[in-house]
């Protein structure tokens, strides 16, 4: 069943071109060490939508060919994750999909792995022609078989990264453009042949319209952190990739989206498009399982820096990875210095910086030369940094959201870490729910913050409630609510403030009623006590 276009010998004209002899020692060399799985599985995940696939509990119990199972191998995956099980089947079985999962929950692979295993499975088909057509004319167009978007470059090229991997030993030739890099080098690299392109939306735009790239064939289409990439105001230039120009229709082409939220405007984006999709919803780990130990600590803002030496001095162990984050890039730079004199090893991470000194600060830091990095958190989403064993909330973030982000960079697929934020006057905005997803993490909850949260609502008692962090998991699939099942009824969004009013109608099932809504603290906290797997 599996054409040649994956076959396995290893000398493909694909292959050769990046070739050397180390390659699959050097492509594999990252381990998944210390990996708790057991922790990890039991994570609920709820799917929904019509005739919806049956969800895996091993590699091997989909046929996915033997490149893809050979290179699931090399990858020291044993087993998939709890969105991979129920993703790969799915997108095995050409569903639409969304979903939404908080970063490290193994995303990539859930759509690269039956993605690559269809490709392999089907071959080439009219993009190998079209290409050669195309270079017969000297115009050496492109035609991917499949278009991964994604926000940042450095997500970006970690997809790449993934892809390779599961690509080896295959004639799929991944490639990657994003901004903030020389272009013509990108353009060279494309015209080697690309089957499968990972790109960020601008760069993307600019090579169609260079007509270097053509989205004709491309049957698979992904968008990866689809909140984050709106957030960035990108939009128009999806629109433009996916509506406007000459990418099959949706129903035809096959369209996963992924996403850490599910906001009124990424639900807009799924109705437009995708079709007949399920929804998955994954439970969050980190912020609301015990993986991470949280802790709040009142530190004034002059005292910041003495803190952190301590907090510092304290980890010890060299090889454990500390996370720093700061809130502007002018500050991520003064406190990188100010450690440098310290005599630590540590570098910095922001959008002031080149794409080089990024890239290579995020590789100092995953290798331990530098094990301190000072972040801003625009540059760190969505990294995955996986040993990271602490994360400092050197300045905190004014809205909640970030804050789940930015401590899910330790704890990361089952690990343990350790997550210190520094807190005062300045984070009053941030205080409910802080509060809330403490308690929520079963985690100790200092007394001041506590009386800070019950002044702070009797001051804005028409606040309304946070939104999602009630309940394990972070999104709804809106179709369900009360709300979305009425035609085009995006404005309900299934209890968003309606604390009180028993959000969520329209969803009974057992344990599932209180995802947006919860009433006090501690009030309805007990669904955690729920068995999701019903054993
Ligand atoms: P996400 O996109 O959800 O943030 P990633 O795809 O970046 O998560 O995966 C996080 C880390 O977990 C990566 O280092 C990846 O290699 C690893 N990983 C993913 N799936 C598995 C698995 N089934 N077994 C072991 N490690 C995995
Ligand atoms: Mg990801």
């Amino acid at each position: 069943a599996y054409s040649n276009f994956g076959n396995n010998r290893g000398k493909s004209a694909f292959f050769n071109d990046r070739g050397n002899a180390n390659r699959g020692s050097e492509l594999f060399s990252a381990s998944n060490t210390g990996i708790n799985f057991e922790k990890y599985d039991d994570i609920p995940v709820e799917a929904t939508g019509q005739n919806c696939p049956h969800h895996i509990e091993n590699f091997q119990d989909v046929d996915m060919g033997e490149i893809v199972m050979g290179n699931i191998g090399l990858s020291r995956y044993t087993r998939p994750t709890p969105v991979q099980k129920y993703a790969i089947p799915i997108v095995k079985s050409k569903r639409d999909l969304m979903a939404c999962a908080q970063t490290g929950s193994g995303k990539t692979a859930a759509f690269l792995l039956p993605i690559l295993s269809q490709i392999y499975c089907e071959g080439p088909g009219e993009a190998l022609n079209a290409a050669k057509e195309n270079g017969k004319y000297g115009r050496r167009k492109q035609y991917p078989i499949s278009l991964v978007l994604a926000p940042t470059r450095e997500l970006a090229l970690q997809i790449y990264d993934e892809a390779r991997k599961f690509s080896y030993r295959s004639r799929v030739r991944p490639c990657v453009v994003y901004g903030g890099a020389d272009i013509g080098q990108q353009i060279r690299d494309l015209e080697r042949g690309c089957h499968l392109l990972v790109a960020t939306p601008g760069r993307l735009v600019d090579m169609i319209e260079r007509g270097k790239i053509g989205l004709d064939y491309c049957n698979y289409l992904v968008l990866d952190e689809a909140d984050r990439m709106l957030d960035m105001g990108f939009e128009p230039q999806i629109r433009r990739i996916v509506e406007q120009d000459t990418m099959p229709h949706k129903g035809i082409r096959q369209t996963m989206m992924f996403s850490a939220t599910f906001p009124k405007e990424i639900q807009i984006l799924a109705r437009d498009f995708l079709e007949e999709y399920i929804f998955l919803a994954v439970g969050r780990v980190g912020s609301t399982s015990e993986n991470i130990t949280q802790k709040v600590v009142w530190v004034e803002e002059s005292d910041k820096r003495s803190f952190l030496l301590d907090l510092l001095s304290a980890t010890g162990e060299t090889d454990s990875l500390t996370l720093v984050f700061v809130e502007t890039k002018k500050g991520a730079d003064a406190l990188e210095d100010f450690l440098y004199r310290e005599g630590y090893a540590c570098t910095s991470i922001h959008g002031d910086r080149s794409q080089r000194d990024r890239e290579e600060a995020l590789s100092q830091f995953r290798s331990g030369k530098c094990p301190i990095l000072v972040a801003t958190a625009v540059a760190a989403r969505g990294l995955d940094i996986s040993n990271v064993k602490h994360v400092i909330n050197f300045d905190l973030p004014s809205d909640i959201e970030e804050y789940v982000h930015r401590i899910g960079r330790t704890g990361r697929v089952g690990n343990l870490g350790l997550a210190t934020s520094f807190f005062n006057d300045k984070n009053g905005n941030i205080t409910k729910d802080l509060l809330d997803i403490l308690v929520e993490a079963k985690q100790e909850v200092p007394s001041w913050l506590e009386s800070l949260a019950y002044e702070h609502q009797h001051k804005s008692s028409n606040r309304g409630r946070s939104k999602r962090f009630s309940g394990g998991f972070g999104a709804r699939d809106y179709r369900q609510t009360a709300a979305g099942g009425n035609a085009g009824g995006f404005g309900g969004r299934g209890g968003r403030n309606q604390a009180g009013h028993g959000g969520n109608r329209g969803f009974g099932g057992g344990g599932f009623g209180n995802f947006y809504t919860s009433d006090g603290y501690g009030g309805n906290y007990s669904h955690s006590q729920v068995d999701w797997w019903g054993n």
